[in-house]
């Protein structure tokens, strides 16, 4: 049966998985992706995906430096240079201006197969990577120079470091035996994407009801992305009713900043879970994005640190290969772990926090969160270092993947590894 090799094999060609890929084969090494299924190709007469994410400047940093955005602006993507968050019947209200922080846009809105698309064109025009579909891992074997992991199809894929990205089911996770700590939130999210009697909107706002928040996520032209967060209860109550009825259920319940809704394009619903591996690494294996860990989405940041875990796993490995290390050994991974899980964990328990706040109706806790408003409103250098945190800006970048795009940043490359 046919056997392939190379330095790293990425598992999912994801987002991230594809990111990954895309830095490492730039970079000179000799890259395999396992992709299920490759996306279909972009129609601009499609309507907008229902899978839709809020880009930070950090990731599209990434996306700059492998080339993968301007391809991702040819096709679709929608800037936006505000952000607004309120509480329901309350006072607390914040309002954040790219201004704040001298840059042009806060971020963009972006359909995730467009982003994954974008980087498997970047891969397709690379020597050091090929991209293999339909076949997936069945067993994994770790040895002393090399991993092997079996296909389904019978054939065996060597390599000396193999990455898990393979999303939240991530099946390489489970054959590197790797544990993790999960837990459903009481929660779904309804998405909806809306054409709506606005034209081309620059904001994002998100409000925040005693059931949980409402969020409006512009895209482009007068197309927007509408979130429900609810029980499962009424969220199956939302996906039951025709497309009538649920225009007519979004212009009752969602702020009037919302406007007119002419149609709805697409709908659906996901569960939400928060989920943290224990270990990202092990000899040979390495975990990085959805893989690794999921968040609530309220905060749009789980493909933003899988984005920043993709730029730190690149550094480190390729560090390795300037200094003669083995690129699968523990040594080497624990430095990505380390730099990773911290980060990932604290923008966690970030919207654990949010999460529980903004729902319960008692007094103190709706004077709390309104405090917590109004005060962010005003004082600005907390603000700041918010929004700062919210781009994916970090003290320390890592520099290969960012390349170019490091300066206007502001990063200052790699913490100490050792
Ligand atoms: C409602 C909602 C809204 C969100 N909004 C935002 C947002 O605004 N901003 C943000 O940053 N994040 C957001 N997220 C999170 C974001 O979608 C995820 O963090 C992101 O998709 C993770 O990317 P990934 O590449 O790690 O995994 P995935 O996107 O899950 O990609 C995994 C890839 O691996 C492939 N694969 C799976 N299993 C196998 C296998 N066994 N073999 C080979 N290939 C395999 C899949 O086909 C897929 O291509 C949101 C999530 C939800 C649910």
């Amino acid at each position: 049966m046919e056997s392939m090799s190379c330095d790293v094999l990425v598992v999912g060609g994801g987002m991230v998985g594809a990111a990954i890929a895309a830095v490492l084969g730039q970079t000179g090494f000799e890259v395999i992706v396992l992709e299920k299924h490759l996306p279909a190709p972009f129609d601009a007469q499609s309507a907008h995906d229902l899978r839709v994410s809020a880009l930070s400047l950090s990731s599209q940093g990434v996306l700059e430096a492998v080339g993968a955005w301007p391809r991702l602006a040819a096709m679709r993507i929608c800037p936006f240079r505000r952000m607004r968050v309120w509480d329901q019947g309350g006072r607390g209200e914040t309002n954040f201006d790219a201004a704040l922080l001298g840059e042009p846009v806060l971020g963009h809105i972006v359909e995730n197969r467009l982003v994954q698309q974008a980087l498997l064109d970047v891969l397709r025009e690379l020597d050091t990577v090929r991209v293999i579909e339909g076949a997936v891992p069945e067993r994994l074997e770790v040895g002393a120079e090399q991993a092997i992991v079996h296909l389904t199809d019978g054939r065996r894929l060597r390599a000396r470091l193999v990455v898990g990205a393979d999303g939240a089911g991530s099946r390489l996770r489970e054959l590197a035996g790797l544990g993790m700590s999960a837990r459903d939130y009481d929660m779904h999210a309804f998405v909806a994407s809306v054409r709506t009697a606005q034209g081309q909107q620059d904001i994002t706002w998100q409000r925040f009801t005693p059931q949980g928040p409402q969020a409006l996520l512009p895209l482009g032209g007068p197309h927007a992305s509408l979130v429900w967060y609810d029980t499962p209860a009424t969220v199956a109550r939302l996906e039951q009713l025709d497309d009538e009825a649920l225009i007519d259920t979004f212009e009752r319940h969602f702020p009037s900043e919302l406007g007119r809704i002419e149609a709805i394009e697409r709908r659906g619903h996901f569960a939400l879970r928060r989920m943290h591996v224990h270990d990202y690494v092990a000899p040979r294996v390495a975990l990085a994005g959805d893989a690794a860990h999921t968040i609530h989405p309220l905060a749009g940041q789980g493909v933003n640190l899988g984005f920043l875990d993709a730029a730190a796993l690149a550094e480190v490995i390729h560090t390795a290969r300037t200094e003669g290390r083995d690129i699968g050994s523990m040594r080497v991974l624990r430095r990505y772990e380390r730099w990773r899980k911290a980060d990932n964990h604290l923008m966690q328990t970030g919207m654990d926090v949010f999460h529980h706040v903004f729902r319960p109706q008692n007094l103190p806790l709706r004077l709390v969160r309104n405090l917590g408003l109004t005060l962010a409103e005003r004082l600005k250098p907390i603000k700041a270092l918010s929004l700062r945190h919210a781009t994916g800006r970090r003290p320390f970048l890592p520099r290969l993947a960012y390349g170019l795009a490091l300066e206007s940043l502001e990063g200052r490359g790699a913490p100490c590894l050792e």
